[in-house]
């Protein structure tokens, strides 16, 4: 049992990627060496580590986050804008001679698009950084790690979390990552329908193709499943046994981030001692709103909002 557990609010440390998004609209994409015009220019913050740090604290939970950013311009805007949001980031390095995690996104009139994506700083995520805030592991409730910063980060942060008690939430992305030692060591597993494909080597159709894919997830020593299944909603799969759960009907404009909003609520929902399924029925909210939504960390509500969503 972590020490803090006497604490109200849970507390959720994050190990992962902070990216600065920039996404280009343009009428249609180039051609190889064309120069096009483009339309419009968004700036915004993602990587999966940042997208499930955000959610926790904009859910009320005290949040540190371990991840690198570059010593540029990008890095002290993701700094500022993580510090604004109530995210403790005295374990976000600045990374020098590195840029800060970039993402270049084209997209056309068609919403099709072509993503560049330098990892820059994320890629230098060492398992001693992790080490070195041991102390913030072990007193949180929660340990949530992806795979878009270096994997010995991530099983670091989960060996220190193992021996401390403390519940440790994989989302398996990119899915040809993961290995056996990691989900040896993962207590909530919260892969999307194509992740859990690639992990389990067979196409996720069915009903009955998620429930096998989830259960196989449970043989390698996963405790709790949370499949997400975009707007078919949420399978979840512990020992008492497997259950879907609905998505909220909306006008969905972009679902970019909705996993990883989802995975955030549901840590901080199971850290506030909900059950799974309670924890997903909660979740699948925080996910519905942010699809309503254009952009990533701009979409993800606050607890205030949630309460108001309902009115
Ligand atoms: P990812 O973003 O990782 O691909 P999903 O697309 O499975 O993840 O979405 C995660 C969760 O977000 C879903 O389980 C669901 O709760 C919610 N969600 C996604 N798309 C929609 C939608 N169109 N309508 C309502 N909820 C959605």
């Amino acid at each position: 049992m972590p020490q803090n557990s006497y604490v109200s609010r849970p507390r959720i440390t994050v190990v992962g990627s902070a990216n600065v998004d920039l996404t280009f609209r343009t009428s249609r994409l180039p051609l190889p060496g064309e120069t096009l015009a483009g339309q419009t220019l968004h700036q915004g913050m993602g990587g999966k580590g940042a997208n499930q740090a955000v959610v926790a604290a904009r859910l009320g939970a005290d949040v540190s986050f371990i991840a690198k950013v570059g010593d540029d311009g990008f890095g002290q805007q993701a700094l500022d804008a993580y510090t604004a949001d109530g995210i403790n980031v005295s374990f976000v390095q600045r990374e020098s001679d590195c840029p800060t995690g970039t993402a270049a996104i084209m997209v056309d009139d068609n919403a099709e698009n072509c993503i560049i994506v330098v990892a820059g700083a994320n890629a230098k995520l060492t398992a001693d950084d992790v080490q070195s805030a041991r102390a913030a592991i072990e007193q949180s409730d929660a340990v949530l790690c992806q795979l878009e910063t270096p994997v010995e980060a991530a099983i670091k942060a989960f060996r220190i979390a193992r021996a401390a008690g403390v519940r440790t939430v994989l989302t398996p992305a990119p899915a040809k990552l993961v290995t056996d030692e990691l989900l040896s060591l993962c207590d909530v597993c919260v892969p999307n329908r194509t992740e859990i494909a690639e992990m389990v080597g067979q196409s996720v159709q069915s009903d009955a193709d998620a429930s096998s894919a989830a259960e196989s997830l449970r043989k390698r020593g996963v405790k709790q499943v949370a499949l997400t299944l975009g707007g078919d909603g949420v399978l979840v799969l512990d020992d008492s046994g497997i259950q879907h759960v609905a998505s909220h009907k909306v006008d969905a404009v972009d679902t970019t981030g909705a996993g990883d909003s989802f995975t955030g609520a549901l840590a901080v929902s199971l850290s506030e001692g909900l059950s799974l399924v309670e924890a997903a029925r909660k979740a699948s909210i925080v996910a519905a709103i942010s699809v309503t939504r254009m952009g990533t960390q701009t979409s993800f509500p606050t607890q205030k909002e949630i309460q108001q969503w309902f009115v």
